[in-house]
């Protein structure tokens, strides 16, 4: 006799990270690929040798010093903010504080590939709305979708996998027509490469609309992707029930002592986030140049829109040692991130060398 297993997570699939091959240049899980700083490096080995709070103690499970640093970062009340385990872990959390049996949770498809894991794994049900053919979160459609079941809707902004952004205007006129009582959750994982003025900034809808949680992470424009360090902003009714789904103790000692250095040295990474933009840049006119089509992204990585062809063209690019993110199925495609100038030369050289 097998143990007996929840059947929602029968249909469940697996997370399926981007994959690191030894000797091979790795863009497919839209890290930055800088080294990480000195200051960082040291706030970590210090929190290690700490001689009253050094990793054979438990983590300050309040990361009371870390919220202080997020409530001046964000201009908003430390009881507006919590941090968790990377915004994956936030994001399950909000599921799990806002939805259960019966319920839905709304979002673009494609979209970040976690939110129908979370969703499934509280036996709510997902619900997909298809981008636009501008490969666009369609904001009308999702509004549309909401009925009396939706709990929570995920709006990733610039999008993964796709890069786009909406507009802040869009954005507004959209959250007029969600019932008060459904939670919208901006997901601005990339909001540090989004450059476009008419961009909406989630801080601001956070602070003012308690149906609005704002969520972001270090985990790429700071480059703390391996310590998993993630925050969201809302009302502080929002924040204290993800605080009551958390896994006590899941923001580690290293990991708190490593964002605050990285919020300290915000202005030392700004420039790194500033070159990530002009690569992209660059590298979305070559690949349009080389005849793909590129929707314009707002992130640190470029949605090529291959669909069949995905997986065949991930694989090229492997055999010339750079590894890529292929979605293989109807909506598929190929996700790109952006490297250093260098690393993009050789998967444009992947790229203008695969024979369509
Ligand atoms: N949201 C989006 C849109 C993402 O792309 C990612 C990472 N792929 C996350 C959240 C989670 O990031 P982390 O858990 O590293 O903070």
């Amino acid at each position: 006799m097998t143990v007996r297993t929840r059947a929602a997570l029968d249909s469940l699939p697996a997370y399926a990270p981007g994959r690191s091959v030894p000797g091979a240049i790795k863009l497919a899980s839209n890290e930055l690929s800088f080294p990480t700083l000195p200051a960082i490096a040291d706030a970590i080995a210090d929190a290690v040798a700490h001689e009253t709070a050094g990793i054979n103690r438990y983590p300050d499970i309040g990361a009371q010093a870390l919220i202080r640093a997020l409530a001046e970062h964000t201009g908003a009340p430390a009881d507006h903010v919590i941090a968790g385990n990377g915004s994956v872990a936030l994001c399950q959390q909000l599921v799990q504080a806002t939805a259960g049996e019966g319920d839905e949770v709304v979002f673009g498809w494609r979209s970040f590939e976690a939110y129908p894991i979370v969703t499934q794994i509280t036996g709510a049900t997902a619900v997909r709305v298809p981008v636009t053919v501008g490969h666009e979160l369609d904001l009308f459609a999702i509004s549309e979708a909401v009925n009396s079941q939706t709990r929570l809707i995920f709006v990733c902004t610039p999008n993964n996998p796709t890069g786009t952004a909406i507009r802040r205007d869009d954005f507004a006129e959209f959250l007029d027509t969600i019932p008060q009582d459904v939670l919208v959750v901006i997901d601005e994982a990339y909001r540090e490469f989004d450059v476009s003025p008419d961009s909406p900034d989630g801080l601001d809808f956070a602070v003012n609309r308690p149906n609005v949680v704002s969520l972001r992470t270090l985990s790429k424009a700071y480059g703390l992707a391996g310590l998993r360090v993630g925050y969201a902003v809302g009302a502080p009714e929002v924040i204290t029930a993800m605080g009551k789904v958390a896994v006590p103790f899941s923001l580690n000692t290293l990991a708190q002592a490593a964002a605050l250095a990285a919020l300290a040295a915000k202005d030392d990474l700004a420039p790194r986030w500033k070159q990530v933009v002009g690569e992209r840049d660059r590298v979305t006119a070559a690949l349009r140049e080389q005849g793909y089509e590129v929707p314009p992204s707002q992130a640190n990585f470029v949605w090529l829109p291959l669909k069949e062809r995905a997986v065949e063209f991930a694989a090229h690019c492997e055999s010339l040692k750079v590894i890529v993110r292929a979605f293989a199925d109807a909506t598929g495609g190929v996700r790109v991130t952006i490297g250093s100038p260098e690393e993009n030369d050789v998967f444009l050289t992947a790229s203008g060398s695969y024979s369509r």
